[in-house]
């Protein structure tokens, strides 16, 4: 296992598989991908790129995008990475295509999947998607379940003076799908944080944190990713809940072991930065051997850097 020069070891790689997206969420960070191209990966691409990371011990993979779901080969892809990512392949999507691809996707190898998912009034979600259907989500959030991956998370990104009153309503959705709620603090690069648009909207969700520690029926700890899961009873089923909180947050960059690859094939060691790229697609298109490749991604992994210290 390949670590970076703070000793972190790089366990998981997120992959960006397209910039475009049938919806348009007002706070969308893109993963980072500021700049438009349409200079997508095919899905051989993806592969190789993702056989050298194997021969890094790298056994993660989560697809993302832009949303992934617009590839029409997205099946194909995930069938390609599932023999190399043994330890998780997973994606992460606004499931309004979800009802037409969840079983397809299961077969082909996918194993959990994170649907995003901020509110539950359909108004509000046609305001935050700018034109989304919230029955979309629903159907696409219901298919993942009878599809069987598992499990599946639903990230709500805590919105000031928009969903905040929601969370109730939110963890009570978490029980009766079976689904574990994610709340996300919103995020943005420092050099942001100034903005009316940020100080508008972002809520520290510590203060949720705090309160959810005293209401909850059983608080277990998520090793993995360092937070604590909260569980609330309902009758017979159960609310899972974690709190995923990036900003200023010291304790998340010391843990994180995911590098990330652009959609134009670029390897991204940080999701706030864009000033460390490093081009693999390119060489790769170029004729570089898997030797050369495999450099570069080590070039990559030397350029990771905790961005909150
Ligand atoms: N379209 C897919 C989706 O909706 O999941 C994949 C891309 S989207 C950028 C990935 C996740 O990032 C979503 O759950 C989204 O809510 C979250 N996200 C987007 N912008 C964010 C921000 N500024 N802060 C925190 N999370 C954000």
């Amino acid at each position: 296992m390949v670590k970076d020069r703070f000793g972190r070891p790089v366990k998981s790689i997120r992959v960006s598989l397209t910039e475009r997206c049938n919806l348009n969420c007002f706070y969308c960070h893109r993963e980072g991908e500021w700049h438009r191209h349409r200079n997508e990966m095919a899905p051989e691409e993806v592969e190789r790129i993702l056989k050298i990371a194997r021969a890094l011990d790298i056994r993660k993979v989560k697809f993302t995008g832009g949303e992934p779901l617009m590839r029409e080969d997205i099946v194909d892809i995930v069938a390609r990475a599932a023999p190399l990512m043994d330890r998780d392949v997973s994606l992460t999507t606004n499931g309004t295509l979800l009802s037409k691809y969840a079983q397809d996707l299961k077969d082909a190898g996918l194993m959990r999947v994170n649907i995003s998912l901020d509110t539950l009034d359909p108004e509000k979600y046609r305001k935050i998607t700018r034109n989304g259907d919230l029955k979309d989500a629903m159907d696409g959030v219901h298919a993942a379940i009878d599809a069987g991956l598992n499990p599946v998370k639903l990230n709500m990104v805590l919105l000031r003076g928009i969903n905040e009153d929601e969370i109730e309503r939110m963890i009570e959705f978490s029980a009766e799908t079976g689904a574990i709620l994610q709340i996300i603090e919103l995020e943005t690069p420092v050099e942001r944080e100034n903005t009316q648009f940020f100080k508008k909207y972002h809520v520290n969700p510590k203060f949720i944190e705090e309160h959810l520690e005293k209401v909850a029926d059983e608080i277990n700890y998520n090793e993995l990713h360092r937070r604590k899961r909260f569980r609330f009873k309902f009758g017979s089923r159960m609310a899972e809940v974690e709190i995923v909180r990036p900003m200023h947050n010291s304790t998340f960059c010391m843990y994180c072991t995911r590098i990330r690859l652009t959609s134009d094939g670029k390897l991204k060691p940080c999701l706030l930065r864009n000033d460390n790229l490093v081009d693999i697609l390119g060489p790769l298109r170029n004729g570089a051997s898997d030797d050369e490749l495999l450099e570069i991604f080590k070039e990559a992994i030397l350029r990771r850097e905790p961005y909150f210290k």
